[in-house]
């Protein structure tokens, strides 16, 4: 449409940046470290009201802490009831709780798999189930799981590892097909590596080739990943969903 108006220079100016928004409630499993800290730390700084669920450890300033853990349904169940007793219904879920259990795939035991998958895959899955129903109700949410590039790119010694974060990005695409209508999103954010507990837990010379094979020449920080998450989880991201964000320095190019 032709601009007419006479008065079109006394309209205020549109910001160049993300307008302002009401705080929402944000709830991020395993708050207490690492990537999990960093994205928490990133909405208390945009004004959101902040919970985890964490099992151990001491959290940011301004976050409300349940003690829970994401294997077992019945605590995942309470911690949100706390949560949303306390702060309202949850809008943006990041499942970002994780651990690994790296073994080479003939010495893996079933516990080994099973432990991986039931904390990154069912954990996840226990939270998403658990979020869906308070966001169906809201017709809005926003649901970010952490996987990793390992998840698509594969890495040696992590069968267990990669399968249970390959399969967030089935999660979040089936999420997506089932809830898209209702206002309700669920991307994959996938890091590559990051300077935390669990890349400083690997010997120092696999640091040092990881870090050669990455384009970027460098690790990152975890509030690069949160970076990610606050967008993919903020209101103007409202049409991207099944979607795999990498963070990985350049690492995972095209998988
Ligand atoms: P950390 O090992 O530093 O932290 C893992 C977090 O998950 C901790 O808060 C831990 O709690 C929590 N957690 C583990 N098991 C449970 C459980 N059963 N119930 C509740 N919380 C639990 O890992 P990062 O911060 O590095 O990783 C965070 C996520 O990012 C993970 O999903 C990981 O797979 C993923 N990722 C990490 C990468 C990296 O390079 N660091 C790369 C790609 C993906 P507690 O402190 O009590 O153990």
């Amino acid at each position: 449409m032709p601009e007419t108006s006479d008065n079109a220079t006394t309209q205020p100016a549109v910001a160049p940046t993300a307008p302002e928004r009401a705080p929402r409630v944000v709830l991020v499993t395993g708050a207490n470290r690492g990537i999990g800290r960093a994205i928490a730390e990133r909405f208390v700084a945009a004004g959101d009201r902040v919970a985890t669920l964490y099992r151990s450890g001491d959290l940011p300033d301004g976050v409300l802490g349940v003690v829970g853990d994401v294997r077992d349904s019945a605590s995942v169940d309470a911690a949100f009831s706390q949560v949303e007793a306390e702060l309202g219904p949850v809008e943006v879920l990041v499942a970002n709780a994780g651990i690994t259990r790296d073994q080479l795939l003939m010495r893996m035991t079933d516990e080994e798999f099973d432990d991986v998958l039931d904390v990154n895959l069912k954990g996840a899955f226990r939270c998403v189930r658990r979020a869906s129903k308070p966001m169906i109700r809201l017709r809005r949410g926003r649901i970010v799981l952490i996987s990793s590039v390992v998840g698509l790119y594969g890495g040696p010694g992590q069968v267990n590892y990669a399968s249970s974060k390959a399969a967030l990005v089935g999660m979040a695409r089936s999420i997506t097909r089932e809830l898209g209508g209702r206002g309700i999103t669920a991307n994959v954010v996938a890091p590559g590596f990051i300077d935390t507990d669990m890349t400083r837990a690997l010997p120092e010379a696999t640091q040092a080739s990881y870090r050669a094979a990455v384009p970027a020449g460098r690790f990152a920080q975890p509030d690069e990943v949160a970076a990610a998450v606050e967008f993919i989880a903020s209101p103007e991201a409202g049409y991207i969903s099944g979607a795999v964000l990498p963070v990985d320095g350049g690492l995972g190019m095209g998988h």
